[in-house]
């Protein structure tokens, strides 16, 4: 049978990309894979490629690159390698859709290649908007692709949002679990990674795990929120809630508010951008509201976790600075997992790289914003480099 749709999965290896690859599983063959790309599990990679049968499967790695095309050869599909395979993946012809689910910056250049080539793109690879929102959006709408958010915020918003009309929206809210940490008392300078990787509600990749800690993924929530909708940082406002049922919400003009509820899977909104517009039927659990309990709703503690207000301050700046927010964050949350840094120093560390000046507040293009990319880089790891690393507990 043919698929209806034909995916090309960017970052296939990681939480996003299996859970996108069960729902194409779950498809009884509506969905297809065009291309498969991911860093370094060959493995992982090659094993998916037997299942999906893809065109394309690409590898970042150039070792991993050539151990999957020794695993792969004679199955008539193509194996490429690096930047070149990453792009070819993005911008396959074959592909009807991609998924843009790498981890980071990484994925900031394949996401704009798919744009530039018109490409509708289910987006969970909210970094590259934070850095490049700008850009991607102008590309999106010059080549008439298509844009749908798969991070479950903004997937929820996006359905709250369809066919209304901008003068009728006063708010958008976004829900934030808060974290492993928002109920813990005391100073977290102890915290260790393991602590910080066991989030409350959600199972998901080590990075934004911690960003998810920190409350800088919600920094980068409202920035991508802002270029997904175009609501200004003022009219976006977060709000803490624990058990992660209430994804997003929308305040109407006149004082409605409109909320979507789903169980805490990214299988949902990741169905609902690989079909959209369509709705289809999917085997995963339901909500019960008769047997959820209760549903709490916190402000945010920006005291304690400053990070989610040094991301707003800098989309304020503009420019370049949100690249390099996104950047020192990466630098300081692998740092932290490295337990090189204490976890409140992620956000010192982020602090810091953007005080230092290395931010251009101007119109900024690719090549600028990946050489402030790679700049702040630099200036974080010399300053993960002069820090005291963390007492072993
Ligand atoms: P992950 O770490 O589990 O997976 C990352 C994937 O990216 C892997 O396949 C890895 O091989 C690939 N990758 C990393 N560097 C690469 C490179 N240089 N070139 C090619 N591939 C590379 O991450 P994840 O949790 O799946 O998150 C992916 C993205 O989705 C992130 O931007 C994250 O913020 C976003 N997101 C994730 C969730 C979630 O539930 N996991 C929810 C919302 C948004
Ligand atoms: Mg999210």
């Amino acid at each position: 049978m043919t698929p209806l749709r034909r995916v090309s999965i960017l970052g296939s290896t990681g939480s996003i990309g299996e859970s996108a690859l069960d729902v194409v599983r779950a498809s009884g063959g509506n969905l297809g894979i065009a291309a498969l790309a991911a860093g370094s599990n060959w493995r992982r990679l090659a094993l998916q490629a037997r299942e999906f049968r893809p065109l394309l499967v690409t590898a970042a790695d150039g070792d991993a690159a050539r151990e999957l095309s020794r695993e792969l050869a004679g199955s008539g599909i193509r194996v490429a390698a690096g930047c070149e395979g990453l792009e070819a993946a993005a911008t396959l012809a074959e592909a009807d859709m991609v998924l843009s689910a790498i981890v980071g910056a990484a994925g900031i250049l394949p996401t704009l290649a798919a744009a530039r080539a018109g490409k509708t793109i289910a987006l969970a690879n909210k970094e590259s908007l934070v850095a490049a929102g700008g850009l991607i959006t102008a590309a999106v709408r010059e080549t008439g692709g298509i844009l749908l958010p798969v991070d479950s915020e903004h997937n929820a918003l996006f359905q709250l949002l369809a066919g209304r009309d901008a003068s009728e929206v006063s708010r958008l809210v976004l829900t934030a679990s808060g974290g492993p940490f928002f109920l813990r008392t005391g100073s977290l300078d102890e915290v260790t990674p393991e602590d910080a990787l066991r989030h409350p509600s959600w199972s998901m990749g080590a990075k934004v795990s911690i960003d998810s800690a920190t409350l800088m993924n919600k920094g980068l929530e409202v920035i991508e929120a802002h270029w997904l909708f175009g609501l200004p940082l003022e009219r976006i406002a977060v709000v803490i809630h624990p058990q992660s049922i209430v994804h997003g919400a929308v305040e109407l003009t006149d004082g409605a508010l409109l909320a979507h509820l789903s169980p805490p899977d990214m299988r949902i909104p990741i169905a609902a951008a690989l079909y959209h517009p369509r709705r289809v039927a999917s085997p995963w659990q339901r909500l019960d509201l008769a047997t959820l309990g209760r549903l709490e709703f916190f402000p945010p503690d920006h005291a304690r976790f400053p990070a989610l207000e040094l991301a707003c301050a800098a989309f304020a700046r503009g420019g370049t600075a949100p690249a390099v927010l996104n950047a020192a964050n990466e630098v300081a949350v692998q740092a932290f997992l490295d337990r090189r840094i204490r976890f409140t120093a992620i956000t010192e560390v982020v602090a810091d790289v953007l005080a230092r000046g290395t931010v251009d507040s101007g119109l900024a293009d690719i090549d600028m914003i990946m050489a402030a990319d790679a700049a702040a880089r630099e200036a974080a790891a010399e300053i993960v480099r002069g820090m005291q690393a963390p007492r072993r507990g």
